[in-house]
């Protein structure tokens, strides 16, 4: 019977820098989506088979697999209400901010899912349950992304 030999070997290595970039784009549903965000717009779409409304918008409904095409598409209004939320005092760098930040779970009016982002509001003067409204950056600053929409704020 064979033994297999035990080798000690010398791990080569070497420093330098790889020049490795991503690009991701955000789909055909995801870029209708952050379009309309540029122009102050929340698209939706809905499948009629599931009676489902999907924000943002997807590609195929993700219970039927229907596709979900162009005239599936619309324009929802811009009031929701506050499901959930969460803050942080700590920034992605480990240091402690003087204001935490606070992220909720808004139901669109109109729409099916939760949708993520920033609340502007102070901790205190948050409640789920609460009526919101997205904030969009100016016009000109507006790139088609999730930060043109600044943050959802309390509407009293
Ligand atoms: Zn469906």
């Amino acid at each position: 019977m064979e033994q297999k030999e035990n080798r000690k070997k010398e791990i080569i290595h070497f420093f330098g820098q790889l020049p490795v970039e991503s690009l991701y784009t955000a789909g055909i549903a995801g870029e209708r989506f952050l379009l309309g965000l540029k122009e102050g717009k929340f698209l939706a779409n809905y499948c009629p088979d599931c009676d489902f409304v999907f924000l943002p918008p997807k590609l195929y409904c993700e219970f039927c697999f229907r596709e979900l095409k162009e005239e599936d598409l619309k324009e929802i209004e811009n009031k929701g209400i506050l499901l959930s939320y969460t803050f942080t005092h700590i920034d992605t760098n480990g240091n402690r901010l003087e204001n935490p930040i606070i992220v909720g779970v808004i139901k669109m009016n109109g729409t099916d899912t939760g949708f993520v982002h920033k609340l502007l509001n102070k901790i205190e003067d948050i409640e789920i349950g609460m009526e919101v409204e997205a904030v969009f950056a100016p016009k000109e600053r507006r790139r088609g992304s999730i930060n043109d929409i600044v943050g959802f704020q309390r509407i009293d």
